[in-house]
């Protein structure tokens, strides 16, 4: 999967590690320890996904110790696996 994205990946990541760092309250079940961010108005329905106004803490693959939740994974379930692809492969959107 590795390609000439990765700088820019990387530099996405580092944003969003630090992020996290700042605040890890999950926004979808308001429990601590989130490990990705979401993006609050889907990145798929025009949102700038380095916006990070539109960034919120979200559980990822690990879930909640909390509740349990895959808060992330559950949310980006419902409108169908497209709205998880257009993030890797968002070169078609330039803007609007
Ligand atoms: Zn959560
Ligand atoms: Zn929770």
């Amino acid at each position: 999967m590795a390609g000439r994205k990765d700088l820019t990946q990387y530099g996405y990541r580092k944003a969003r590690a630090a992020f996290l760092a700042d605040n890890d309250v999950c926004h979808l079940c308001g429990h601590p320890a989130a490990d990705t961010v979401d993006h609050v108005h889907a990145v798929s329905r025009g949102a700038n996904p380095a916006d990070r106004d539109n960034w919120a803490p979200a559980h990822g693959v690990k879930g909640c110790p909390t509740c349990g939740r895959k808060c992330n994974s559950e949310k980006s379930n419902k409108p169908a696996t497209a709205a998880v692809r257009l993030n890797t492969s968002r070169d078609w959107y330039a803007g609007p």
